[in-house]
């Protein structure tokens, strides 16, 4: 996910330098590409293969300045989101497996962006508040209560995990003015 202005933390330069030699940016699939809409299967084993991915995710977040990747935008069809609300771009959140226990019933309607959806902002109503199950990246069990924009991130990437894009709250007419804009700019973009 990307924050607009409004719910951003500061990002300064794309917040902080994460580069490692071992780790790999990742290409981010765009939207309407068919992939996203893939419904990711469960990991069955955390390991030294899935902390790489984790790893390559969280570089290729932070480098393009997101606050939330799901493993479907880098086209691993596994239930995996990366994610990181904080300032200092210090605090990355690794939830496998995550399942939603709980859900206010409060509701707050938010303006989302998305890494998959370049240079769109729009509004999609939310809980406010959640509560999701979720192993680590060491493969340990917990729960973790959010509000904010943490809340909204998490309800965000896991939409990816069942092959929705946030596009997909909003109207026909809306989507189509979306994707004509997208293929513009990827026609654009192979002219230069
Ligand atoms: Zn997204």
């Amino acid at each position: 996910m990307l924050a607009p202005a409004s719910m951003a933390p500061d990002l300064g330069d794309n917040g902080r330098s994460f580069a490692s030699p071992d780790m790999a940016l990742l290409p981010i699939l765009v939207y309407p590409d068919p992939r996203l809409h893939t419904v990711a299967q469960p990991v069955a084993q955390v390991d030294d293969a899935l902390r790489r991915l984790v790893a390559d995710m969280l570089e290729t977040m932070y480098d393009a300045g997101g606050i939330g990747l799901a493993a479907t935008q880098v086209d691993h069809h596994l239930r995996l989101v990366v994610i990181d609300v904080s300032e200092d771009r210090d605090q990355p959140m690794t939830l496998i497996n995550p399942e939603i226990v709980w859900a206010s019933e409060s509701k707050k309607l938010n303006e989302e962006g998305c890494l998959s959806v370049p240079g769109i902002y729009d509004g999609v109503e939310r809980s406010t508040a959640v509560k999701v199950r979720a192993q680590d990246d060491q493969g340990q069990e917990r729960v973790i209560e959010a509000d904010g924009l943490l809340a909204v991130c998490i309800q965000h990437e896991m939409d990816h995990l069942k092959g929705k894009v946030f596009v997909e709250y909003l109207s026909l007419l809306k989507r189509t003015r979306i994707q004509t804009k997208l293929a513009k700019a990827r026609r654009e973009a192979l002219r230069t």
